[in-house]
């Protein structure tokens, strides 16, 4: 059964402040409507009641939520056959993440990767094209990740609790794309991550902005609280401050924190009203623009280019970096 959640699952506090609640939950049967509380000292938001590590597994493992292919809804336009490869590569936000974590690596050649929580390896495939010399692994709970997975990065893919595998090494570089707002037990799992970093090494994070445009204007409907049409599985949300702390909850440095993501919620209102009457939104999900190519097409430039560019978007990305733990000898033998 889901617990009632009397202390702050980053910081331990229990000055914890109810700031939102959601009715019709989409989470697991037995939390059918939650609250979320805001912790008073770091910041972070929790779902109260919180889901067990089993009940929460279940949307990974029975449910396989996260592993399912994605279907463009190709309409057999030729345009869409261009523009599905494009967005792709430049609106979603993978060889973003690859090039910022290229950036923030204190080495450049053959660095050592772990992805945690890889799905289907696309991350690592994204690894593979724009850093061939990078030694890729993927872990996830999810046993379709390794059986649906991209072709060259299977064999690279572990299905399993990376706190229970033995890899024999620690790594440059760790990735957890959209992972830690998933943890019910965030501080034993990111301490376990901590410590299969080498120094000098970066974490690299993205989790949902509950402090962004898009979640403030949306609230309880924002679809990275809850989604009605598709399970998200989000127990936690941070913003820009509660992700600084608990980076230094672990013991790590910040060394880049910016946004990207959906563009439409940082134009003036007036605009967002004159483009929603213009061009109407999308049936399925309410995004901007009714018509598929032409929606396309704006979010490649907007959700993709230009929110990159202007630090704009529901997402935040973060490069965190752990100290070296030994000093340097000056002198020596
Ligand atoms: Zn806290």
């Amino acid at each position: 059964m889901p617990v009632p959640l009397i202390a702050c699952p980053v910081c331990g506090k229990s000055a914890l402040r109810q700031t939102m609640v959601v009715t019709d939950a989409n989470y697991i049967r037995e939390i059918p409507a939650f609250v979320i509380r805001r912790c008073a000292d770091c910041g972070t938001s929790a779902m109260d009641p919180m889901p067990t590590a089993v009940e929460a597994g279940q949307i990974y493992v029975s449910e396989n939520v996260f592993s399912q292919p994605r279907v463009f809804p190709n309409v057999g336009l030729r345009l869409s056959r261009i523009l599905e490869p494009l967005w792709a590569k430049f609106g979603k936000d993978l060889r973003f993440v690859v090039k910022l974590c290229a950036r923030f690596s204190a080495r450049r050649n053959t660095l050592s990767v772990l992805d945690i929580g890889c799905s289907t390896g696309g991350l690592l495939a994204t690894f593979e094209e724009l850093e061939p010399s990078f030694r890729l692994t993927g872990v996830d709970i999810d046993p379709n990740s390794k059986l649906q997975g991209f072709p060259s990065i299977a064999d690279s893919i572990q299905i399993g609790d990376v706190r229970t595998m033995q890899f024999g090494k620690r790594f440059d570089i760790i990735t957890m794309r959209t992972v830690i707002e998933h943890l019910t037990e965030i501080m034993p799992y990111l301490d376990h991550v901590v410590g299969l970093m080498k120094d000098d090494g970066i974490l690299f994070l993205a989790t949902p902005d509950i402090a962004s445009a898009r979640a403030r204007q949306l609230g309880a409907t924002w679809k990275l609280i809850n989604d009605t049409a598709q399970k998200t599985g989000h127990v936690l949300w941070f913003d820009r401050a509660s992700l600084r702390k608990l980076a230094a909850h672990l013991g790590l440095e910040v060394a880049y924190l910016g946004n990207r993501g959906e563009a439409f919620e940082h134009f003036p209102r007036w605009l967002r009203r004159a483009m929603a009457a213009a061009f109407g939104r999308d049936p399925h999900q309410g995004r901007i623009i009714r018509w598929y190519v032409p929606r396309l097409v704006y979010s490649l430039v907007f959700d993709g280019l230009l929110s990159e560019r202007l630090g704009w978007g529901d997402v935040m990305y973060a490069i965190l970096r752990k100290p070296r733990t030994t000093v340097r000898a000056l002198s020596g033998p």
